[in-house]
């Protein structure tokens, strides 16, 4: 494995993006790649501070903006989707983040793979939708993945020293439940985007936010973990722990589990990613197990949160069915945030927008894009 020394970092501006600066200083990574959707004043700070190679703004009219208040200095700027291509092909770091939210990241993590930096990956709606694809790709050009989410992190942890033949069981996926666990059908009604936003135990960015509170977001880890580490949907058992300190477990075929704790804070999965096999001094405190007293355990309500379980067939019906569901989520969620309906509409909106799809086993990323486009009318039509 390469060591990281120079980083490329894919949406700098956003909750994960920060965090991966804030790892980078403290670990002494040159940062020499700069890319956002279009918050110009942030990744000006950024670029200025950093004294980056380059910036790029998928946000046209963005990218004018940086591109003028940058002229005093040497930085590179690129607008657009082929710009944010461009700075990552001609990016000399050897590793890159990628924190862009959505699958708008799917492209770019093509070209950091194709560009062979080491990449630490965030994104894991591009996982889901594309997973094969990402890992073909991976294969050719000989690239590793490294999972940033926190619960694949304490995976790729536990799974650090298997067996040579893996034995490998069960994984054991640990959720927050988020702001709205112990809640029914009924109740789930009338919440309102301020209470979706609320996740006890983490700060995030609003689209995972609200797809913690659905637990969509644990549907997407489901997947993402069947992708990661080649296991089928059935060995994927979700938990819900509602302190966020076991980040998940492992279970081998003799039943013993294996399990990664710490404080719930993404710089620490993010740094592992970035110095893996090495451990190196934490930005993070220390986890005091006496001063918690008890962890507590739940299983899910699969009820109550349909969208589990629409990710669990996705992947079970397979081919362009995730990438469907996914873009149906992607824009239920943006709705809801909106104001434009209800947080119960969420499930009902992704179910029928993605029956109508037409699936295949055998696709392209065109066909992942394709699909995103008609899935995403066809869940505006319905409203
Ligand atoms: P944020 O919303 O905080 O940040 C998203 C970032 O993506 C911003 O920098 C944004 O730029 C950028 N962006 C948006 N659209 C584009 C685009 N088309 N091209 C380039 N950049 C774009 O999200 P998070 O940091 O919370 O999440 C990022 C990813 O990490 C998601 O996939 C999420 O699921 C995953 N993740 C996040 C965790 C967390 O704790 N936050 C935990 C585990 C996974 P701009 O600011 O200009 O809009
Ligand atoms: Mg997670």
């Amino acid at each position: 494995m390469k060591k990281t020394k120079t980083l490329l970092i894919l949406g700098s501006t956003g909750s994960i993006g920060r965090q991966s600066l804030d790892v980078a200083e403290k670990q002494g990574y040159k940062v020499d790649t700069i890319a956002a959707g279009s918050n110009y004043r942030e990744l000006e700070l950024q670029a200025r501070k950093l004294s980056v190679k380059s910036a790029a703004l998928f946000d046209e009219d963005a990218a004018k903006k940086l591109k003028e208040n940058l002229a005093d200095t040497d930085i590179k700027v690129y607008g657009g989707e082929s710009g944010i291509e461009e700075a990552i092909m001609s990016s000399g770091a050897d590793t890159a983040v990628n924190a862009i939210v959505g699958l708008a990241g799917l492209k770019p993590t093509l070209s950091c793979i194709r560009s062979k930096k080491k990449l630490a990956l965030a994104n894991k709606e591009t996982l889901v939708a594309g997973g094969d694809i990402v890992k073909a790709e991976a294969k050719k050009y000989g690239v590793d993945i490294l999972p940033v989410d926190s619960e694949h992190s304490a995976i790729f942890q536990c799974l650090q020293g298997q067996p040579p033949e893996r034995r490998l069981k069960k994984i054991i996926l640990t959720a927050s439940g988020g702001p709205f666990f112990g809640m029914k059908k009924k109740d789930l009604e009338n919440v309102t985007i301020k209470q979706a936003l609320k996740n006890p135990n983490w700060s995030m960015g609003a689209k995972i936010t609200v797809d913690s509170a659905s637990m969509f977001n644990k549907g997407l880890e489901l997947i993402e973990a069947v992708r990661l580490f080649d296991v089928s949907y059935d060995m994927v058992k979700i938990v819900v722990h509602r302190e966020s300190i076991v980040h998940s477990a492992v279970m081998y075929e003799d039943n013993a589990v294996i399990a990664q704790l710490g404080l719930p804070d993404m710089r620490i999965p993010i740094q592992y990613a970035l110095t893996y096999p090495d451990r190196c001094e934490s930005p993070v405190g220390e986890l005091d197990l006496a001063s918690l007293g008890k962890l507590t355990f739940f299983e899910p309500d699969y009820d109550t949160f349909e969208c589990i379980s629409i990710c669990k067939n996705a992947i079970k019906e397979g081919g362009l069915m995730p990438a469907a569901v996914n873009s149906a989520n992607e824009e239920a969620n943006s709705l809801f945030r909106e104001g434009k309906i209800k947080f119960t509409d969420i499930p009902v909106l992704i179910k029928k927008a993605s029956e109508l799809i037409e699936n295949k086993s055998d696709f392209d990323a065109d066909d992942i894009f394709s699909i995103d486009k008609s899935v995403r009318e066809n869940v505006r039509r319905l409203v």
